[in-house]
């Protein structure tokens, strides 16, 4: 009898145990009340445990193509679905009919990127289109996962990075390129070292994501100065013979509210490039690339992004009838080192070798971008380039956009040695 008993209870313990599973299976919810968030229309099944969504982020702020939220309430182990479809959201004009909503390719990535620390970036395996649906299927470990349309970068991670780089090095110091109008800082990293004065050094100039949805230029941007502040002796070099800035994040305050920036009113910060900005990110980078300018010695500005949904890694430059020698040359000179580098990363991220042109055919504000800017009122000698890296590829990862950046410096690094140095 004893021993039926036990059996018994043993019995009810497991059917208590079975039902207890099935009842402890938490609701899944959504957060987005953190720094970079975006979602909106969310619908949660929770029988199907699928969340479906579309990108937040208002878009009189840009493009509304960026997404990234956290999920709660997973049960360690499980699979869970991700429904994403393009953002319905339009920007009404006065007296203009409302133009279409945004095409849904620029948020689907093949692969969605998530993390269970918020350190750590990894893709999901490829989404499967349903319809105007891009269906991810993601497995996740932890009871919370982070789920982004690409590696995420905010503006705390740039003022952390800028840091950490300041403690790691004596030649890097950790500042501020100015204040945004949302009052936030812009960090900025300033890198020289040894005893060379201003006038004997080159001046390189870096920035990345002038449109807030664009992160991989971000993390390029990091890969740059990681190498830069690295032992190899090439990186030494450059420190010693040139001055570098590095902005990790021009347009903080779209990065911070995860609205898209790109085509923000009422000036794109990459059509902000005139005589009168409106951004304090772009009259403060303006006047420093001004002084570099003004010293003769604005010898390699970047302007860093990522391009289309299906573009692979390039340069965009001005039209050649726009610009004289030695400024061509020296131009397809540098383009021809960095993708002799990049090309061969492994593993591979797509380049192309041909630049694509940006002048008076691809926006009537084409004089107002920030590279094509710099070209028009740069030194002879400036090589000044948007570098576009691919977003929708397998590496297009945080390593692929770091590698992207690290031979970028190296490219950096090469091109300057060929040329005579300062007196
Ligand atoms: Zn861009």
């Amino acid at each position: 009898m004893q021993r039926l008993m036990t059996v018994v209870a043993l019995v009810a313990a497991s059917l208590v145990l079975e039902v207890g599973l099935c009842v402890a299976a938490d609701r899944l919810t959504v957060a987005s009340d953190f720094e970079g968030a975006s979602i909106r229309e969310v619908e949660i099944d929770e029988a199907a445990r699928s969340i479906s969504f579309m990108p937040g982020g208002d878009p009189v702020r840009g493009w509304p193509c960026w997404w990234y939220f956290r999920v709660d309430g997973i049960t360690p182990g499980e699979t869970i679905t991700l429904r994403l479809r393009g953002s319905t959201a339009t920007v009404p004009k006065p007296g203009a009919p409302p133009p279409k909503p945004l095409a849904s390719s620029w948020a689907m990535p093949a692969q969605a990127t998530f993390s269970l620390d918020g350190e750590t970036w990894l893709h999901t395996e490829k989404g499967k289109r349903q319809d105007e649906w891009m269906i991810y299927t993601l497995k996740s470990a932890a009871a919370s996962v982070f789920v982004a349309w690409g590696p995420p970068y905010t503006p705390s991670a740039a003022v952390k990075f800028v840091r950490e780089m300041s403690e790691k090095s004596p030649h890097a110091k950790a500042t501020e390129l100015c204040r945004s109008r949302g009052d936030r800082a812009v960090p900025m990293l300033h890198v020289q070292e040894g005893d060379r004065t201003p006038e004997q050094r080159f001046g390189v100039w870096v920035q990345a994501r002038q449109h807030a949805w664009e992160s991989g230029s971000s993390w390029v941007a990091q890969g740059f100065a990681e190498w830069l502040l690295s032992d190899a002796a090439d990186a030494a070099w450059l420190r010693q013979h040139a001055e570098i800035f590095i902005v990790p994040i021009m347009d903080v305050d779209n990065t911070a509210t995860g609205n898209g920036g790109k085509d923000a009113q009422p000036q794109d910060h990459n059509r902000d490039w005139s005589a009168q900005p409106h951004w304090n990110e772009i009259i403060a980078a303006q006047r420093k690339v001004g002084d570099l300018i003004a010293a003769g010695r604005m010898d390699v500005f970047l302007d860093l992004h990522n391009p289309g949904p299906g573009d692979p890694t390039f340069f965009f430059t001005l039209p050649d009838d726009q610009l004289k020698e030695p400024m061509i040359g020296l131009r397809d000179r540098f383009i021809h080192l960095a993708y002799s580098r990049i090309s061969k990363i492994k593993p591979l991220i797509p380049m192309s070798n041909k630049p694509n042109v940006a002048g008076a055919s691809y926006t009537p504000l084409w004089r107002q971008m920030s590279a094509n800017w710099v070209a028009m009122n740069g030194n002879p000698h400036t090589v000044s380039l948007c570098l576009e890296t691919i977003w929708n590829s397998p590496n297009s990862t945080t390593e692929g956009y770091r590698a992207v950046g690290s031979n970028l410096a190296a490219a950096v690094r090469e091109y300057l040695s060929e040329r005579p140095e300062r007196p």
